[in-house]
């Protein structure tokens, strides 16, 4: 379903909206200063500085909130591969500044991970099974760096493939490692403590999924990998202007209609696209887990007008929805696909 506002009315009221939520959004990322020069990421343990979905689930922090059992693919193009690296009760949930593809201007760097921000000291498991790959300082600069900017990392290649690719998960600014090279893990065994190492200014998780596509290791987003929350969904898709073009940097808001939690996605910088970090399949440019499952709405401007559409997030899949300046947002098949179970 797709609404057009084109009376004078609605437009001065949408966009005094969007004004006041622009303005909101920039005196929280301001509030939140400066980062890590090498994608990464900033003071996001702050409860003062939270946005409201982290405001809503720090009242809901006792509250125990089981994961999905992984491997989880209910349909074939789904890889939910990956725990959650640390338990959803610890979790300060991230804001839309820090997921996967963010540009962080002032560095003129890509955030390539996805930062979970908990209290140091909290416990650090394992996604996967899988060998230890690396463990310590250095990542980045060299084995035994202390200067490394992801300060103390551990780096996992899991044993379960995806389309052939080896897949990898990377956990940064530790406060301790407890596992070393060579090392055998299992899902959801501690390999660490969150931190502050590193180049970071908050306790968090950097964390990172790589596949190896052919030679080179690729960035991926996170969120299409881990198992949401049970009772919960994943959106990603494609946000294109009217010629089908991807909107890079752009933003649009997610609404709940049956509770008052909203938020705003960012699709990603340019250079994750040129790059080919996206997902091979889903080749998306925003990617959003732990939705609960209902309506929505989902709402942009584009063009000096107001899209608005109402769409179901399903639990437990990757619900694929896109946004073309014709179309407005709408629910479909991922680019190229001729998969009809995909929507059932
Ligand atoms: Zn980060």
């Amino acid at each position: 379903m797709r609404r057009r506002y084109t009376t004078p009315l609605h437009i001065m009221l949408a966009t005094l909206i969007s004004m006041v939520m622009i303005f909101t959004i920039r005196v929280n990322a301001f509030a939140r200063s400066p980062l890590d020069p090498v994608k990464d990421s900033p003071n996001t343990s702050l409860v003062s500085n939270k946005q409201p979905e982290q405001a809503e689930n720090a009242s809901q922090s006792t509250i125990y909130v089981q994961h999905y059992e992984t491997p989880l693919a209910l349909t074939h193009q789904d890889h939910f591969l990956l725990a959650q690296p640390i338990l959803y009760e610890n979790l300060f949930w991230t804001s839309a500044d820090y997921r996967y593809g963010y540009s962080v201007k002032e560095h003129g760097t890509i955030h390539r991970g996805l930062d979970l921000p908990a209290i140091e000291g909290t416990p650090i498991l394992a996604s996967g099974e899988g060998k230890v790959e690396f463990a310590g300082y250095g990542l980045v600069y060299g084995a035994g760096a202390t200067n490394d900017p992801y300060g103390i990392t551990v780096k996992i290649k899991h044993t379960l493939k995806h389309n052939g690719h080896t897949v990898f998960s990377v956990y940064c600014h530790m406060e301790q490692t407890l596992v070393k090279v060579g090392d055998w893990v299992k899902t959801g065994q501690v390999i660490g403590t969150v931190g502050m190492t590193g180049m970071t200014s908050g306790p968090h998780l950097h964390y990172e999924v790589r596949i190896l596509d052919e030679m080179e290791q690729k960035y991926q987003n996170p969120e299409l990998w881990l198992a949401p929350a049970v009772d919960h969904g994943v959106i990603t898709g494609r946000i294109e202007n009217r010629y089908g073009y991807l909107l890079n940097g752009w933003n649009f808001i997610l609404s709940s209609l049956e509770t008052n939690r909203y938020w705003v996605i960012n699709t990603y910088d340019p250079d994750i696209i040129t790059y080919h970090d996206q997902d091979p399949y889903f080749q998306e440019n925003y990617a959003l887990t732990d939705v609960p499952a209902g309506k929505y709405e989902f709402t942009m401007w584009y063009n000096g007008v107001f899209y608005a559409s109402t769409i179901e997030i399903l639990p437990g899949v990757v619900n694929y929805i896109n946004f073309n300046g014709t179309r407005g947002f709408e629910k479909s098949l991922p680019h190229g696909s001729t998969d009809t179970d995909f929507l059932n």
